[in-house]
């Protein structure tokens, strides 16, 4: 699985200019003695703000420990087309914001576990009570999902868009964001994603979005205070 992994690590830094410098971990869930530690059974990848610390024993034992950077965890038995979905959706999560790799040395071995669980808590939604199906998979990682679904495309690797963005988080289809995101991601395709955080979206892809936030709060008359609130702060993001 090695040989997959370097491939895939060296397509990511060709399209992905903010990871052409940075070591990117991609450590197959097979080639972990003890996954338990990092990832529930139920859960098919993950990402972490401090997975590359917790996976660097791991990584020197191989020889692959390059200092500080991006990492990912994903299942590897769910075969090729799958397994490039669930990485696509991982990197979404990451260039959601600028890289923080500063690490406070009172950082415990617990905390970055539990930063790492609070991660797999997406998948699982354990908490669909106090929070709606898409949280942590807002407007900003729909959009780095579509790009980078059409960066790989073009490199010649063609990954179903619903394998990246699933269909479970009660928001409108991927396709329809596809279709409103327009002819951005040929227009921005070589970009940084910094930059493409820092441009607007088309007016349609924000209005889509703010749409689908409004259903949510029209399906639950009762909307939860901590559900309310990542409602109105995605809204005050795009209506501005
Ligand atoms: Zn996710």
């Amino acid at each position: 699985m090695q040989t997959t992994a370097a491939k895939l690590v060296n397509l990511i830094r060709s399209v992905v200019p903010d990871l052409a410098d940075l070591p990117l971990y991609l450590v197959f869930a097979s080639d972990l003695a003890v996954l338990s530690d990092y990832i529930d059974p139920s859960c098919d990848a993950v990402c972490g703000r401090h997975l590359d610390l917790e996976l660097r024993s791991h990584l020197e034992s191989r020889g692959q420990w390059q200092g500080r950077g991006a990492a990912i965890i994903a299942r590897d038995d769910v075969g090729n087309g799958a397994l490039a979905g669930l990485i696509l959706h991982e990197l979404g999560h990451i260039l959601d914001a600028s890289l923080d790799l500063s690490e406070p040395e009172s950082f415990s071995h617990i905390e970055r576990l539990l930063e790492i669980s609070a991660a797999v808590r997406e998948f699982w939604n354990q908490s669909p009570t106090d929070l709606p199906a898409w949280f942590a998979h807002e407007a900003v990682w729909l959009r780095n999902c579509i790009h980078l679904h059409a960066r790989f495309e073009a490199a010649g690797m063609s990954v179903p868009l619903p394998l990246v963005i699933p269909g479970h988080y009660g928001i409108s289809s991927c396709w329809k964001y596809h279709a409103e995101l327009g002819d951005e991601p040929k227009r921005l395709e070589r970009e940084s994603f910094a930059t493409i955080r820092n441009t607007k979206p088309p007016r349609e892809f924000s209005d889509l979005w703010c749409r689908d936030i409004r259903a949510t709060f029209l399906l639950h008359s009762e909307c939860p205070p901590r559900w309310a609130q990542v409602c109105i702060s995605e809204l005050e993001k795009y209506t501005a």
